[in-house]
C-alpha cells in the first residue's frame, strides 16, 4: 500500500501511520510517513502511542524512558 509521505512527498511502499489529523467536517485522516523521515525526525508510530492521546504527533523524546 504506497501512501506520501508527510514531510518529503515522496511515495513510499512501507508508511508508517504516525499521528491523526482531525478536520473540521470529515473526521480524522491518519498522516504518514516515510521510514526514513520517521527515523530522521524521531516520530513514534501512532499504534506505540500511549492510550487516549488524541492522535497528534509524538516524538520519541516525549516518551517516558
Ligand atoms: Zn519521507
Amino acid at each position: 500500500m504506497t501512501k506520501i509521505c508527510r514531510e518529503c512527498d515522496e511515495p513510499t511502499d512501507e508508511p508508517i501511520a504516525v499521528a491523526l489529523e482531525h478536520t473540521a467536517s470529515c473526521g480524522g485522516r491518519v498522516v504518514y510517513l516515510c521510514p526514513l523521515c520517521r527515523s530522521v525526525l524521531g516520530v513514534v508510530p501512532l499504534d506505540q502511542h500511549p492510550a487516549g492521546t488524541g492522535g497528534r504527533v509524538r516524538y520519541e523524546e516525549e516518551m517516558p524512558a
